[in-house]
């Protein structure tokens, strides 16, 4: 999939799509998405007017596509149901936990999100992120800062040597984790919904089970209902006491309060954490203890990965505001041909 969404950076006649409609952008997000969107199509920054909720009942059935900037503002059926009209929902990011696209599918709605441009990046953070939770380097690190080292050398650690990878979720980021971990001779496993006949790991049905067969144990599936809280008391118990947690997927996926007791009652030994449930607050309980490493959902956040992230979302609205087909639609909100307008 990488690849799919192109660099283009022509600018237009700025006439927009059918009907010159505009894009409707709802919550600020990072400013680059809208600047590079109104670069070809006019765009309504729905969080700049003065009552938002007055302009959506005045205007919602002229709205006909959305760029939405990611969790903030939650894209239920609830409020597609507000946009009579609507077309497409252009997001930036791969996850769209946060678009019910069920719904939207089922409206004949079509849901575009940005994979394959940012799967190394991740993959990079994922793989720090291990690293410095098992090697505790920003513990090391706080140390010599505070002035520690003078006294003593700081204490040794958990090793990456001889450890095995349990990646649950080995899509386009996980596996892309799986080849980072490989190159550092950690051994893989895998868990999802089912097997993957071209891969050469071992695969699990049950995160529980694969769980007591790893000492790391990666969460790399998508957020949204089917995977709530999927890593809870009973994976932890059976990922063991060596064991090493490392979530760069969605907080949604783990059992927090369940998580805290574990690193505080040492049933794990680590965990090493880039999201949260409820971001950007991060739980008291997490900033109390020593070995969990925390990171404020920096995965994908580079100059270049974003760049080609905000890229992707603008190349899709131009294919909608062309009459052409969507580049990277979701599974859920597959192209029918043409788009609900019958264009
Ligand atoms: P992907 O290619 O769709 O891979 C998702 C994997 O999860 C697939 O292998 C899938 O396998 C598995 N999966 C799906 N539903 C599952 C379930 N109910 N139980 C267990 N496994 C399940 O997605 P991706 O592009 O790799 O992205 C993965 C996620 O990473 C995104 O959804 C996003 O939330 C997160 N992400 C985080 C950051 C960050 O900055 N930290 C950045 C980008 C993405 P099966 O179909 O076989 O189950």
């Amino acid at each position: 999939m990488a690849g799919v969404c192109h660099v283009r950076r022509r600018r237009g006649s700025g006439k927009g799509g059918p009907m010159g409609s505009e894009v409707l952008v709802p919550a600020a997000g990072m400013g680059l998405l809208a600047e590079l969107i109104a670069e070809r199509l006019p765009v309504r920054r729905l969080w700049l007017e003065e009552d938002p909720e007055a302009w959506l009942a005045e205007h919602g059935a002229e709205v006909r596509a959305v760029a939405s900037t990611g969790p903030k503002a939650a894209i239920d059926e609830a409020w597609m149901r507000r946009l009579p009209n609507l077309e497409i929902v252009a997001s930036y990011g791969v996850g769209y936990d946060h678009i019910d696209a069920r719904s939207a599918g089922e409206r004949g709605i079509i849901v575009t999100h940005t994979p394959g441009v940012l799967d190394d990046e991740v993959a990079d953070v994922a793989m720090a992120l291990t690293i410095m939770t098992v090697r505790r380097l920003p513990q090391a690190e706080r140390y010599l800062r505070d002035g520690h080292w003078v006294n003593a050398p700081f204490p040794l650690t958990a090793s990456l040597r001889g450890r095995t990878m349990g990646i649950l979720g080995l899509g386009r980021i996980g596996k892309a984790i799986a080849r980072r971990a490989e190159a550092f001779g950690v051994e893989i496993v895998y868990s999802g919904r089912r097997r993957q006949a071209d891969v050469p790991y071992r695969y699990f049905s049950s995160p529980t089970e694969m769980a007591a067969a790893c000492d790391i144990l990666m969460v790399a599936a998508p957020g949204g209902p089917e995977t709530r809280r999927i890593v809870d008391a009973g994976v932890l118990r059976a990922l063991g006491p060596d064991g090493v947690l490392v979530n760069i997927a969605r907080g949604s996926l783990v059992d927090e309060p369940a998580l805290i007791e574990a690193l505080r009652d040492g049933v794990i030994l680590a965990a090493g954490l880039d999201v949260f449930e409820h971001e950007p607050a991060v739980p008291a309980g997490f900033l109390a203890l020593d070995n969990v490493v925390l990171l404020p959902h920096v995965g994908s956040a580079s100059h270049k990965t974003r760049s080609a992230m905000a890229q992707c979302v603008l190349d899709n609205l131009v294919a909608w505001s062309e009459g052409r087909s969507p580049l990277t639609p979701t599974p859920e909100t597959p192209w029918r041909g043409a788009w609900r307008s019958g264009r």
